[in-house]
C-alpha cells in the first residue's frame, strides 16, 4: 500500500474532528482468540467530550488505543482531522500522533528522574512537530502547576502529578485528547479540578475522548457511548 498523506479532501466538517468506521480488533494469544472490538463506529467533533464507559472487558482501552495509533485495528478505518490514521506504518502513525494527539493515562504520564518541566520537554523532543510548540512553561501554568515546575513525580501529590501528566500529554498543542481512566485514582475535589482543565481544553476547539467509570466524567461529558461486549450499545 502506498502511503499517501492525504487519501480525502479535509472539508470543514472534518478538519478538526475524529473519525473510526468499523472497527474490529481481534487478539489471539496461544489458544484464546478475543474479538475486542466488534465493529465500533464513531465521531468526535471539535470542542466536544465524549465519555466512553462500559464494564471490565468491552473493549474500551482496545478502542483508545486504535484512536490513538498506538494499536492497530484488524479492519475498519480511523480518521484524524481527515487523514487515515489505521492501516500504515508505525513511523507514519507515530508522526500523525505527535503533530496532533495527546495521550493521557490514569498513571505513569511521567518520568521519575525528569522534573514536571522536563517531562514536557521531554514530550516535545520526542515528538518534534511542524508548527512550534508553546513554552513547556508555558503548558504547565496552563494546568495549574507554575509553581512545580521543578517538582520531581514523587514530590507531587496525586492531583498534581495527575495534572502534570495532563501537561505532558498537551505538550505538543494536540488537536485532539485521548485519555483512559485519567482520574481513575483521584478524589472527588482532583478529580473536578482535571475536569475543568479538559473542559477549559475542550473549548480551545480540542475534541476529546474520554474512557472512564466515573459518574463525575460522565456528567462533563457532552455524550457518552456506552460499549458492551466489543460492540456500541
Ligand atoms: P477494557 O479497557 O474495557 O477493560 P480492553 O480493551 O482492555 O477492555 O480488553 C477487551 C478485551 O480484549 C478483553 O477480553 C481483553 O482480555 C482482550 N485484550 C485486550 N488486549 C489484549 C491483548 N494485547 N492480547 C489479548 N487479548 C487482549
Ligand atoms: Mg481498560
Amino acid at each position: 500500500m502506498t502511503a499517501v498523506l492525504s487519501d480525502a479532501p479535509v472539508s470543514s466538517s472534518t478538519a478538526r474532528s475524529l473519525d473510526a468506521v468499523a472497527l474490529y480488533r481481534f487478539f489471539r494469544s496461544g489458544e484464546e482468540e478475543t474479538l475486542a472490538l466488534r465493529g465500533v463506529s464513531l465521531h468526535v467533533d471539535a470542542g466536544e467530550i465524549v465519555a466512553v464507559t462500559g464494564p471490565s472487558g468491552s473493549g474500551k482501552s482496545t478502542l483508545l488505543s486504535c484512536l490513538a495509533g498506538l494499536d492497530e485495528p484488524t479492519a475498519g478505518t480511523v480518521r484524524i482531522a481527515g487523514e487515515r490514521m489505521s492501516a500504515r506504518p508505525e513511523s507514519e502513525r507515530a508522526a500523525l500522533r505527535a503533530d496532533r494527539i495527546g495521550v493521557l493515562f490514569q498513571s505513569n504520564n511521567l518520568f521519575a528522574h525528569l522534573t514536571v518541566e522536563e517531562n514536557v520537554q521531554l514530550a516535545q523532543r520526542l515528538s518534534p512537530r511542524s508548527s512550534p510548540s508553546p513554552a513547556p512553561r508555558e503548558i504547565v501554568a496552563r494546568v495549574g502547576l507554575a509553581d512545580r515546575t521543578r517538582s520531581l513525580p514523587s514530590q507531587l501529590s496525586g492531583g498534581e502529578a495527575a495534572r502534570a501528566g495532563l501537561a505532558v500529554a498537551l505538550a505538543n498543542d494536540p488537536v485532539f485528547l485521548l485519555a483512559d481512566e485519567p482520574t481513575g485514582e483521584l478524589d472527588g475535589d482532583t478529580e473536578q479540578r482535571l475536569l475543568d482543565l479538559l473542559r477549559a481544553h475542550a473549548d480551545r476547539g480540542c475534541a476529546i475522548l474520554l474512557v472512564s467509570h466515573s459518574p463525575h466524567v460522565v456528567a462533563v461529558a457532552d455524550r457518552v457511548i456506552e460499549l458492551e461486549d466489543g460492540r456500541i450499545r
